[in-house]
């Protein structure tokens, strides 16, 4: 077991965007249990997974053991929530505990969710239920070993104190991992401020923590910006393409770095179609499935507008330099998108109206996105029964198949490509509940499922089957 001392945590964002900064303290836990460790990513961030076990790590887990030199702060930032901007959000229940410097030459934050109340905290109780942590913990693994850019969990570790949700539920911390949290609201709070220093210091932390280019550029606040629309466009084709649907893609969850993040009421579809919604409280169905590409666009042109004074004096001129980067958004994720498919299809570049009329049959006839997929591999293999089972209209599949088999698909490539194991909701929900009422196996078997996603292995059946028909039409709430 190493020592302690060798964690040591940095405190540039503190340092050097204090205005965003709030020295805080995370509230006591009565009774820390670790409920999860995530071991392979522990020894990547070069931290020893023994005595993250032991009382002394269990306890810098929830915050409460500070290591020397660390600042843990809540960080300020805004965001437009279902359309309507708030000035004020900031962490309201998590901390910033600092900065690990990875052997990689990286840096991840470590940061901690559920710590408690912080003067962000508005009418919330600061805590989050070990349900909800999770389910964070288990659906970012997933997207991570889907090769999807995403904030990773460390560990979630049951705090023995209960929270008042619905009904009483036990609390729980997560503590996470990502390359950095600054969001689109991260600059929304600077612009806001008024203060065009903090804007362009925040502007400068950005480029040097994820878009480095960007400092070469002859104008880097507009090459940051370019950079941003380009992380964006490819993580928002790897979702679609994964059927991943975030639930509430709102500016201050929209990521700098475009990593996934803040895992409240996602889910992953199963029958294609774009209008599927599973938050609760996306009543208006904002944030289906089908419009998330453009509500990016939407997130990155109110990054534009914050970072407006920095792309030229001239308002005019500096709408036009975002305008013209913003525009390029749709062409990026058209071929982030079309990339992808072709990718799934087997082929080294998939005719448009080919994929269009798959999907067209995807949605009509209600088949599960993911197995189609995959089973569709046995097809360029020379059986389409896997595939073809899926689908109602018969000829319409046969139809289709045939010209796409024309094309010499791939079928190995393929499976590289289309996972077999997704983090499907009811086995996410039979996890979390199992989990909740302290039995953690369940987790621990969707983990080693959907930490492998390509690799179809026996024994794992039931994780690669859609929901049962009586699991209903699911719902995930938000307010986690
Ligand atoms: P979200 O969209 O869930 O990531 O969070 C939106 C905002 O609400 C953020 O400012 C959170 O810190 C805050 N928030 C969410 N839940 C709580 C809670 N239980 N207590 C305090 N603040 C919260
Ligand atoms: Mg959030």
């Amino acid at each position: 077991m190493s020592a302690p001392t060798l964690l040591r945590l940095d405190t540039r964002f503190a340092r050097e965007l204090p205005e965003m900064a709030v020295r805080w303290q995370a509230e006591p836990a009565p009774d820390p249990q670790l409920l999860v460790l995530n071991v392979p990513l522990a020894e990547q961030l070069g931290l020893d997974p023994d005595w993250l076990r032991s009382p002394e790590g269990v306890r810098l887990l929830v915050g409460l053991h500070v290591p020397e030199g660390a600042t843990p702060v809540a960080q300020a930032y805004a965001g437009h929530q279902f359309g309507g901007f708030n000035p004020r959000l900031g962490d309201g229940r998590a901390l910033l505990l600092g900065e690990l410097s990875v052997s990689d030459g990286s840096v991840r934050d470590l940061h901690l969710k559920g710590s408690g109340r912080t003067p962000f905290a508005r009418g919330g109780d600061g805590l989050a239920a070990v349900g909800p942590m999770l389910r964070e913990h288990v659906v970012s693994e997933g997207m991570h070993a889907l090769g999807i850019p995403t904030t990773r969990s460390l560990a979630v570790v049951a705090t023995g104190r209960p929270v008042r949700r619905e009904t009483m539920l036990p609390g729980a911390v997560l503590a996470r991992t990502a390359s950095s949290h600054l969001r689109v609201g991260s600059f929304q709070f600077a612009r806001a401020t008024g203060d065009l220093g903090l804007l362009q210091r925040l502007a400068d932390h950005a480029i040097d923590r994820h878009h480095g280019a960007a400092a070469q550029a002859e104008h880097r606040y507009v090459a940051l910006f370019d950079a941003v629309v380009t992380a964006q466009a490819d993580l928002l084709a790897q979702w679609m393409l994964v059927g991943f649907v975030h639930g509430v893609m709102n500016t201050d969850n929209t990521t700098i770095s475009g990593e996934t993040i803040d895992y409240g009421p996602c889910a992953f579809m199963e029958s294609y179609d774009p209008a599927t919604v599973f938050s609760s409280i996306d009543e208006t169905g904002r944030y289906a499935y089908g419009n998330q590409p453009l509500l990016a666009e939407w997130n990155l042109a109110r990054l534009a507008e914050a970072m407006l004074p920095l792309f030229a004096e001239d308002e005019e001129q500096a709408v036009a330099l975002a305008s013209a980067s913003l525009e390029r958004f749709r062409p990026q994720y058209a071929a982030a998108w079309s990339t992808g498919m072709s990718a799934k299809l087997g082929v080294a570049s998939a005719p448009d109206e080919l994929v269009q009329e798959l999907m067209v049959l995807l949605q009509a006839n209600h088949v599960d996105l993911t197995s189609f997929f995959r089973r569709l591999s046995t097809a360029a293999r020379g059986d389409a029964e896997p595939a073809r089972s899926l689908v109602l209209d018969l000829a319409g599949f046969d139809a289709w198949c045939a010209r796409w088999l024309a094309l010499g698909p791939d079928a190995d490539a393929m499976d590289r490509v289309n996972p077999v194991y997704v983090p499907r909701n009811h086995l996410v929900e039979e996890a979390l509940e199992a989990g909740t009422a302290g039995d953690l196996a369940p987790l621990h078997r969707l983990l080693e499922a959907v930490g492998s996603p390509y690799e179809e292995r026996a024994g794992l059946e039931r994780y690669a089957e859609p929901a049962p028909q009586d699991f209903g039409a699911y719902r995930t709430f938000c307010g986690t």
